[in-house]
């Protein structure tokens, strides 16, 4: 008999049934069942997850090992139910490629003053802005990770003058790291653009205050593609009014999907994006998933834990 492990995700049928479909293809010894449709939640050891209800996780006791299809854990580390759990994230390099691409595609958006034409263009305005060269605009990276250091290489070699900052001290080509408090303080201060790739941790948590947003250059711009949690949008929206910051680019957000009576939809200096910068992509996911249950199923390996204390 095969053996049987939960799929527990909060996502449309349509899309857990690609999910189950690439799964059982890459993993044709084992039975992957939705959450909803096993006999018992009892005996389960393993767990492939995206976004899962926490209901649904507390009802399978018997877990030792989640493995999980999102790069972002926060809901996952912090779930009781899987407070004695090894849980792995997604590190996919393609995952990388793809917030990669959008943080250069949105970088270049603010940097070629794409809000300010198409505000223009909606009055009938015809004027040029002045023209900075990529190598004079800086880039200041919250978090030098998996997709951080992609991006910073995707800025890099469209000639931007990048710099980053994270937790441990860092060596990448062509990118100024800063590590530590006062590693922020000078990367912000210098940041035409900055923008967040941490992950949400207890540290992290509205790490873009009024007093980070004030440290920035007068006229920067901010990208958010961490996650919504990180950035006080009172402060950003206070920012933004001022004239202080010029733009702001938000990809997530505090709740999801941000609500229709949100005052941010509407605020001229911000442009909303549907938690849509790095899907994940299913097929190399699901090479990814395979490879680590395989070695699970092997030996008990439990690959690339996140780490607890950090909280990423
Ligand atoms: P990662 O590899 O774990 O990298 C996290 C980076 O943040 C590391 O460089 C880490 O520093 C740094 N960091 C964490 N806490 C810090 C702190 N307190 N001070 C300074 N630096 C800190 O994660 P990843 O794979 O790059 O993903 C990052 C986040 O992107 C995810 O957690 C998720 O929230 C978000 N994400 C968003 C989307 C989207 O579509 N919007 C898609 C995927 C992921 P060290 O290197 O020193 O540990």
């Amino acid at each position: 008999m095969s053996l049987v492990i939960p799929f527990v995700s909060k996502t449309t049928k349509a899309e857990a049934d690609q999910w189950l479909a690439a799964l059982s293809k890459a993993v044709p010894e084992v039975k992957f069942i939705p959450f909803k449709a096993l006999d018992s939640p009892l005996g389960h050891k393993i767990a492939v997850v995206a976004n899962p209800n926490p209901s649904d996780i507390s009802a399978l006791v018997d877990l030792v090992w989640v493995q999980s299809l999102w790069a972002g854990v926060e809901k996952l580390v912090t779930e009781p139910a899987l407070a004695k759990i090894g849980i792995s994230r997604l590190v996919d390099p393609q995952l990388a490629q793809t917030m990669a691409e959008a943080v250069l595609a949105w970088t270049l958006y603010l940097h070629r003053d794409m809000p300010h034409y198409k505000a223009m263009q909606n009055q009938r305005i015809w004027q040029e802005l002045p023209y900075v060269a990529a190598t004079e605009r800086r880039v200041g990276i919250m978090g030098l990770g998996k997709l951080g250091e992609a991006a910073a290489t995707a800025l890099t070699q469209n000639g931007f003058n990048v710099m980053g900052w994270s937790r441990s001290k860092k060596s990448i080509a062509d990118v100024r790291c800063f590590y530590d408090d006062s590693g922020l303080t000078a990367m912000v201060q210098q940041s035409d653009i900055l923008v967040c790739l941490l992950p949400l941790t207890p540290v992290t948590t509205r790490l873009i205050d009024a007093k980070l947003i004030g440290q920035l250059p007068d006229g920067a711009a901010l990208i958010n593609f961490g996650r919504g949690p990180i950035l006080d949008t009172v402060a950003l929206v206070a920012a933004l009014n001022s004239g202080a910051l010029k733009h702001c680019v938000l990809d997530v957000f505090d709740e999801e999907p941000l609500q229709p009576d949100s005052p941010l939809w509407t605020h001229p200096g911000i442009t909303i994006l549907p938690h849509i910068s790095a899907p994940t992509t299913i097929a190399t996911a699901v090479e990814i998933a395979a490879t680590n249950l395989r070695a699970y199923l092997k030996d008990g390996t439990l690959p690339g834990l996140v780490d607890r204390h950090r909280g990423y």
